[in-house]
């Protein structure tokens, strides 16, 4: 098969019009190439349509047929236009389908009486009709181009302004002609995509061959994830390191003074980061473990391991107020076996603990009395500013999921190159881990601590509210904490959302005699610090919060938690709340307030009362958020998904990632022969979305 090359610009070709090239553009279709990689969303089978529906549906229906009557009128400032639609085939029997667009005049200009049409939505019942509102649709024209269009499974391409499925249907028919396959660029080792793919991807005679199709396309757009994010791995190995051995004494202090016995869990991913401390490669390492599996103490004995090989180690935190707890927590542990700690936050720039040491250490006016502070914690703010660190050989980046990609490769770049660890308490699928984290190397802790008391999960309506009051005084009486959480989003100030103020004037009267504390975004560091101190004495016993204690507040007396308008929070959201309580021996409860939740909401509920399991949690988070690139690929310097679906291709990435890791073995720098359009592939992806390597 001849034809022009992939590469050919599409402005260069006759059969492209001018007027179209804008819109084109806008889309990111600028050759031929980009054409055939420009993916349906959806396809009809406009073979076979399905049936006039005469009720309700929440699947949506592809229907074909004749427009009989079209209707326009307002209602004040609203337009409405109405099409009338038969299905011909069914004659005088048929029930016709009212399709309804609102404020969208453009609509009325395309469709005119006795046209045949497609439309494409959820059928709706109001009164005794069926209806559609805004459904797509397509008029059918008895033209040159029908048979591109009708009678055969039909894809529908992302459009945008300016252009339509219809007119991108037949561009990319045209280009499917007019490219020579041999052209397009491939990455798959072995080229096993045929040439037949581009065509049955996009004009498939049947839904096999598309799946087939589908599947070789989505390998060839995996493995070029795979080859960035190892490659950015492989970059990372290359640079080197410096091995942090450590002796293990501070830790072996440490361990016999804990009042506990650590996990199994926890043990295995200690010596899985301690051997990777002590090898002379960097460190990047991503460790994983539900809310209240004990990450923190994984991360001291990380940090001791540096510091006994002459390496300051810092913990950084998402907020000022876990920095404070992470503080507090360490001097705990610490103050009694003489190693100090350091806070530094960008409120009060410094504090010390354990010996004068820590203070001492970090005045930098007198380099002959200066010691480097063993062990500093912060917020993440002051990783890029310069107030924090003066050697830092190892930084561990504590809930990793308010911490950005960009801000990650930056870390990465800083010129000490100092060992990362990064933690996340958000259970993430492991296809996601492969890609958003493939450059990392990956300790997961499986089990929680043994005699954790149960968390029960329920959803009610407000009104209820009166008995939930009551069951709160109860617990309270018996000296258990609360906390009452409400979605005022910070920062934005929605009217409709109720003020942080009302909301803890209502619970003080409500929860009278006991002490209510209010904590949210917009108090002074200071003034947080002291309500949580208070909270964590037990000297208030309830605690209205914003989410500014989603992350990592560690309180194991407080069992009980209040969440309202619960179903405004994402579902990942809601877990890491609950993760809040259930942290003592105590049975804990999660109560979610929400009054007529919607279908989704309901979903998203129940599976927070069904399940506890973090993963299951995550998977359904993302099932219910839908598909689409959901993630930001490009967030993470990665190229956009447009096919492959992580949660259903997941054994496409593994294998993508086996590939990939296999090619960068035999060539970390990807300078054989042979490779160099791998490379030029990492090198634009990386250009493009700002993410430089080392
Ligand atoms: P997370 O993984 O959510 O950061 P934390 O590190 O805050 O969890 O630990 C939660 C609580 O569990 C803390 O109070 C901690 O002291 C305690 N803890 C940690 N490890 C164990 C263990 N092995 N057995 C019992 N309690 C533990
Ligand atoms: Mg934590």
């Amino acid at each position: 098969m001849s034809g022009l090359p992939a590469a050919t610009r599409i402005e260069e070709l006759d059969w492209v019009p001018r007027q179209r090239l804008p819109a084109l553009r806008r889309l990111g279709l600028q050759t031929l190439g980009d054409l055939l990689r420009h993916f349906p969303r959806r396809y009809e089978n406009r073979v076979k349509f399905d049936r006039f529906p005469d009720e309700a549906s929440e699947t949506p229906v592809c229907l074909f047929g004749v427009v009989r009557k079209t209707v326009y009128r307002r209602f004040g400032s609203r337009r409405i236009f109405e099409a009338r639609i038969e299905d011909e085939s069914a004659g005088v029997l048929g029930s016709p389908l009212i399709c309804r667009w609102f404020n969208m005049p453009w609509v009325q200009k395309m469709i005119t009486g006795d046209q045949q049409i497609v439309v494409f939505g959820k059928p709706r019942v109001r009164g005794k009709q069926v209806v559609m509102e805004h459904p797509e649709f397509e008029v059918i024209e008895e033209d040159a181009e029908r048979s591109i269009h009708f009678d055969r499974i039909t894809p529908v391409h992302p459009a945008g302004d300016g252009v339509t499925p219809r007119a991108l249907r037949v561009l990319i028919h045209r280009a499917l002609e007019e490219t020579d396959p041999a052209t397009i660029p491939l990455l798959w080792p072995g080229n096993a995509v045929s040439a037949r793919v581009w065509r049955e991807v996009h004009f498939p005679e049947n839904f096999g061959e598309q799946e087939n199709a589908r599947t070789q396309l989505v390998r060839e757009e995996f493995f070029g994830i795979q080859l960035v994010v190892c490659a950015r791995y492989a970059a990372m190995r290359g640079q080197g390191g410096t091995p942090k051995p450590g002796d293990g004494s501070s830790w072996a202090k440490v361990q016999s003074s804990l009042p506990f016995e650590l996990t199994a869990s926890q043990r295995k991913v200690m010596e899985e980061i301690s051997a990777d401390l002590a090898s002379p490669h960097r460190m990047n390492r991503l460790l994983q473990g539900d809310v209240g599996s004990g990450k923190t103490l994984v991360a001291l004995r990380a940090m001791l391991q540096a510091a006994e090989s002459g390496w300051q180690a810092a913990l950084m935190a998402p907020t000022q107020i876990l920095a404070e707890q992470h503080y507090l927590n360490f001097r705990r542990i610490l103050d009694p076996l003489g190693i100090p700690v350091v806070l530094r936050t960008a409120a009060r720039k410094e504090s010390s603990g354990g010996t004068d040491e820590g203070a001492h250490a970090s005045r930098v006016s007198d380099p002959a009395a200066r010691r480097i502070p063993p062990l500093v914690i912060g917020t993440h703010a002051l990783l890029f500013e310069n107030t924090g660190l003066e050697r830092p050989g190892l930084i561990v980046i504590d809930e990793q999921h308010k911490f950005g990609v960009l801000q990650r490769s930056r870390l990465i770049a800083r010129g000490d190159a100092p060992d990362v660890l990064v933690m996340t308490a958000t259970p993430i699928p492991r296809t996601i881990t492969q890609t958003l984290y493939g450059d990392l190397d990956v300790s997961v802790i499986r089990e929680k601590p043994a005699g954790r008391g149960k968390v029960i999960t329920a959803v009610r309506e407000p009104s209820k509210l009166p008995d939930i009051i009551a069951f709160l005084r109860e617990k309270i009486a018996e000296g258990r904490q609360a906390y009452v959480v409400y979605p005022l989003v910070e920062e934005s100030e929605k009217l409709d959302v109720k003020s942080a103020r009302a909301e803890f004037e209502k619970w003080t009267g409500l929860l009278a005699p006991a002490r209510v504390g209010l904590v949210h975004g917009r108090l002074d560091s200071d003034e947080k610090e002291l309500v949580m101190r208070e909270f964590r004495a037990g000297t208030i016993a309830a605690l209205v919060a914003t989410t500014v204690i989603e992350v990592g507040v560690d309180v194991p007396n407080a069992c009980i938690m209040l969440v309202e308008e619960a179903a405004r929070f994402g579902l990942s959201q809601l877990h890491q709340l609950r993760g809040r309580i259930g942290r003592g021996a105590e049975k804990s409860y999660c109560i979610l307030l929400q009054e007529n939740p919607d279908r989704t909401a309901k979903e998203k509920l129940n599976a927070l009362e069904t399940t506890s399991d973090g993963f299951v949690i995550a998977e359904a988070d993302l099932r219910l958020r839908g598909p689409g690139d959901i993630l930001g690929t490009a967030q993470a310097g990665l190229p956009p998904l447009r096919l492959g679906d992580l949660l259903r291709d997941g054994e496409l990435m593994t294998e993508a990632r086996k590939a990939a890791r296999a090619l960068l073995e035999s060539d970390p720098d990807l300078s054989l022969p042979g490779h160099e359009h791998f490379r030029e592939f990492v090198e634009n992806t990386s250009a493009r979305t700002g993410i430089a390597e080392g």
